[in-house]
């Protein structure tokens, strides 16, 4: 039996339902807070008083890195699951119970015991401060989702358990699912895995489920990338391919068999934010697309991640002058990214409208793809599909670039396309498409799994 790990906001009774989960299943209990307090010899509140919170967090990580491995309960402090190390181990070969309660219980509940301040905040505000400011970070723990609220801790602990041997989905919705699956998208070998992970007889009930919805989504690498990550980190997850030219269906199964979430692609990424209860500003507000849904204590939350993918490798050239190639999906994440990172912006486009249309809600130049003869920009980015055929050329002519010029083509198949040959050739700096995939996946496994995978890893795997 591999670990069970509770986590969620302080007074939502980990301690209490931990212990009588650590009784009935006969395991040890190990609260991680009272470990804290018996390596220091010193209360958490003094500790907190005297230290400060940096020098408590440091000792809980040391804790935390040396939890025995297996066969025992945990129960952790409310602010463990914000440290992507502490997740990493925590995440190891374990189920993550997250526990939660409404802020009236909370309340009641702290105001009996003794507390260290986390702000400077009345009780009731920082209840809600802090649970806004760690509101991902637990969702990204909750491999299962318990509302303690209106229920005595036993009958929590007698839910926790119910749910241990029942797993996710149900029968019915996981033969559904099966069915859904067997279309011959998948290949052979990953459909026999499948096929046992949902139906087998040996099947592990607390496998988690989770995939690429798109349309075509067959030749996505992050199902490679995904289960090597799973192996690597101890996760108890598969991750597959949900192809169907209706997202209603995809969405139906992925919530039937209570899928972990969904990486969305093309061509989803605005459709599915009808489906979802919530959308992060980056992705609703500013950018129009979602590419990253969590499913989380029955809700669905959407995310999107592109945008960083193409930050990140351009971080170092902030207030840069940039032309962006395309005013599409991939496009909108980009302008976003190009502007947050105080770029000043040409959006360029075979249909001008369409570049106008973005221009104007990122407040960028626009123009034709004609008008990149004139311009003579530090960066420029490909976010066209151009080069993704085996005939395309190169979007740009020679002259249009001069060495030292950064070239990011958004394309990664192939990894080396015309653009990023031509660019080489003439001198410019070059980025693939392989580097935003790259940064998008790592931001997607820290959304669903609160793990900060080193890009180097990802970019191992995927070699
Ligand atoms: P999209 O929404 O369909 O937009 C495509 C854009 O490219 C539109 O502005 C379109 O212009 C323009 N375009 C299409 N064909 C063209 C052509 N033959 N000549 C000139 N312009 C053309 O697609 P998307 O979702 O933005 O994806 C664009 C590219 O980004 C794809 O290759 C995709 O693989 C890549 N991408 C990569 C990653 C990654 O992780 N590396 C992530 C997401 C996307 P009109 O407005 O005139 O139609």
């Amino acid at each position: 039996m591999r670990r069970i790990v509770f986590a969620g906001f302080r007074g939502t009774g980990k301690t209490e339902v931990g212990k009588i989960v650590a009784r009935r299943l006969n395991f040890p209990f190990i609260d991680t807070d009272a470990l804290i307090e018996e390596k220091t010899g010193r209360s958490i509140p003094d500790i907190f008083h005297e230290d400060g919170e940096e020098r408590f967090r440091t000792v809980e990580r040391q804790v935390i890195a040396a939890l025995p491995e297996k066969d025992v309960v945990i129960g952790t402090g409310g602010g463990v699951v914000t440290d992507p190390c502490n997740m990493q181990h925590l995440r190891k070969e374990s189920v993550l119970v997250l526990l939660f309660a409404d802020i009236d219980t909370i309340e009641k509940r702290l105001s009996r015991k003794p507390r260290p301040p986390l702000t400077n905040l009345p009780l009731r505000e920082e209840i809600a401060e802090m649970m806004e400011r760690r509101r991902q970070h637990y969702r990204a723990a909750a491999d299962l989702c318990i509302d303690t609220s209106e229920t005595t801790p036993a009958a929590a602990a007698d839910c926790v358990i119910q749910s241990l041997a029942s797993g996710y989905g149900t029968e019915e919705s996981r033969k559904t699912a099966l069915a859904f699956f067997s279309t011959g998208r998948i290949n052979p070998q990953a459909f026999r895995t499948l096929t046992n992970l949902l139906t087998g007889k040996d099947r592990d009930p607390l496998t988690r489920i989770m995939g690429v919805a798109g349309y075509p989504a067959a030749h996505s690498r992050s199902p490679t990338l995904f289960n090597a990550l799973f192996e690597k980190y101890g996760i108890n997850c598969h991750y597959t391919v949900f192809e169907d030219p209706e997202l209603d269906e995809i969405v139906r199964v992925a919530r039937s068999i209570d899928a972990r979430g969904l990486s969305v692609t093309i061509p989803f990424k605005q459709d599915v934010m009808e489906y979802l209860d919530e959308v992060d500003e980056h992705a609703a507000e500013q950018i129009g697309a979602v590419n990253t849904v969590v499913f989380a204590c029955g809700s669905a939350i959407g995310y999107n991640t592109d945008w960083l993918g193409v930050r990140k490798p351009l971080a170092s050239q902030k207030g840069a002058e940039a032309v962006l190639l395309g005013a599409g999906g991939a496009a909108a994440g980009a302008a976003y990214a190009l502007t947050d990172l105080d770029m000043k912006v040409t959006i360029l486009n075979r249909t001008p409208e369409n570049a106008r249309n973005l221009a104007e809600r990122f407040g960028c130049a626009y123009g034709g793809l004609g008008e990149m003869d004139r311009l003579k920009p530090d960066i420029i980015v490909n976010a066209t599909p151009l080069g993704m055929n085996a005939n395309d050329k190169s979007p740009l002519s020679d002259d249009q670039l001069r060495a030292g010029m950064t070239v990011f083509d958004l394309v990664y198949t192939p990894p080396e396309t015309p653009l990023i040959k031509q660019a080489q050739r003439l001198g410019c700096k070059t980025i693939t498409g392989t580097e935003m995939f790259i940064e998008q996946a790592k931001e997607q496994f820290y959304l669903f799994f609160g793990i900060d995978v080193p890009s180097d890893t990802i970019r191992e795997i995927l070699a």
